[in-house]
């Protein structure tokens, strides 16, 4: 999948729809929520000596995340924009 470099979208900071310049950002994995409830329960049940409770391993993923920063040209204010897994690669076109 090609995007072009400028796209013109809404910036919420200017209020109005303006050039944003596409950049790509190079972040794969999972999701790093290291305060979310899940994590804070597992870390609180793991720690210390007893209750054991064996550590979940990762699902290996096929594809990694997609995931473009948009830049505005007036304010430079930054928005993240997420493309779903099923596109295989992402190209900024110049
Ligand atoms: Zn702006």
């Amino acid at each position: 999948m090609k995007i072009p470099e400028k796209i013109k979208t809404y910036c919420p900071k200017c209020r109005e729809h303006q050039e944003h310049r596409a950049q790509q950002v190079h972040k794969g994995g999972r999701d790093d929520r290291g305060m979310a409830k899940g994590n804070r329960k597992h870390r609180r049940r793991t720690s210390g000596y007893t209750s054991r409770i064996g550590e979940k391993t990762d699902p290996v993923k096929q594809s990694k995340k997609r995931k473009v920063l948009l830049e505005c040209s007036e304010c430079g204010n930054k928005i993240e924009k997420n493309y779903p897994r099923s596109r295989k690669k992402i190209e900024i076109e110049r």
